[in-house]
């Protein structure tokens, strides 16, 4: 069984994806690291590496330690964490995909790294945005993220590195909270409702974005590094979507479960970012290429979230 590395393992996604690698692999085979002294509590049964993805050296140590065969790259500064400190952002974004891709010429087999919606900006088309479209984005995340992609592109074409990729929209999960994106409110919405709180959300009330529950978006990203090579058509980033609902849409479903629950509006520096973005995503490459499905819709997504939280509430 190949030795796999999972880089930013104890973020949102990493802990799902870690967790879901190592029910399917064995838990021994999949490698946690972050830049992060101790795993989280969630990551702790398995193999863990402290690992700052900027130190090239300590990277290459511990792929030579497990003999190390994919790697999935999930380290990155988010879109509203990157207009804060944009040089940062770009830095830790850019280098460390580098680093990785490098690996990629004789050490990997293969490498996932996410994409994002945010590739996208104001000149887009809004609606069923296609895969190849004006692109455009104007924050120094979905700058770094587009760069990215034509990395991982010419990466592939020129020294044959399997390199695969999705554009995430944003991510909804209940495992682990979010890491200072724009669509973070989805998330935090639930946690307010649940301990019977309002909600003051930084969008405004009829903000529509592509977004996905996490065991939709773990399930794609293992889809793909699954898939036979062939199948891999698109070597920049896949568009993905399952999808899309406004600050007001997201509300009225928890209404449904908690009648008392009440929402406010107060966008922030935020809302420029959401308007740069995509209302919603046109995903049928990805599902035309290699049987992308997903599961979750509005209905579905607040049924779990809500299910899942109130039992974590209990449990504590
Ligand atoms: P996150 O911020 O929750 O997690 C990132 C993890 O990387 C953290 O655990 C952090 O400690 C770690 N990290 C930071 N700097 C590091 C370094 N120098 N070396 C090693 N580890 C480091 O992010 P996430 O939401 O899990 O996102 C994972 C990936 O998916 C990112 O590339 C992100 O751009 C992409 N993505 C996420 C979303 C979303 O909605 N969450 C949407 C689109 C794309």
């Amino acid at each position: 069984m190949d030795k796999i590395l999972i880089i930013g393992a104890c973020g949102q996604l990493g802990t799902e994806l870690t967790l879901k690698l190592r029910e399917i692999k064995g838990k021994d085979n999949v490698i946690a690291s972050d830049i992060l002294d101790e795993p989280i509590a969630l990551l702790s049964d398995g193999p863990y590496e402290k690992l700052n993805i900027m130190n090239k050296e300590s990277f290459q140590i511990i792929l030579e330690k497990y003999d190390i065969k994919q790697a999935y790259h999930l380290a990155a500064v988010l879109s509203a964490k990157g207009e804060q400190n944009p040089h940062f952002a770009w830095q830790l974004n850019m280098e460390s995909l580098l680093t990785v891709l490098e690996a990629g010429k004789n050490q990997l087999d293969k490498i996932y790294w996410p994409s994002s919606i945010a590739v996208f900006g104001p000149d887009t088309p809004k609606e069923n945005t296609p895969q190849n479209t004006i692109m455009g984005p104007n924050t120094v995340y979905g700058i770094s993220k587009l760069a990215g992609e034509r990395w991982c592109e010419y990466y592939h074409k020129q020294y044959g590195v399997d390199v695969r990729s999705l554009r995430y929209p944003g991510l909804i999960g209940y495992k682990a909270l979010p890491g200072g994106g724009t669509t973070d409110y989805a998330v935090d919405i639930f946690h307010k409702a649940i301990a019977g709180e309002n909600y003051e959300c930084f969008l405004s009330e009829k903000t529509s974005l592509p977004m996905m529950y996490m065991d939709d978006a773990v399930k794609a990203t293992i889809d793909l590094m699954e898939t036979d090579q062939q199948n891999v058509k698109v070597r920049s980033s896949y568009n993905l979507a399952a999808m899309s609902f406004t600050p007001a849409e997201i509300a009225k479903e928890i209404q449904k479960h908690y009648p008392d629950f009440e929402i406010s509006y107060n966008p922030d520096f935020r809302q420029k970012i959401a308007d740069s973005w995509p209302g919603s995503i046109d995903d049928s490459v990805a599902r035309n290429n290699w049987g992308w499905q997903h599961s979750f819709g509005l209905k579905e997504l607040t049924e779990v979230m809500i299910n899942n939280l109130r039992k974590e509430i209990v449990f504590d």
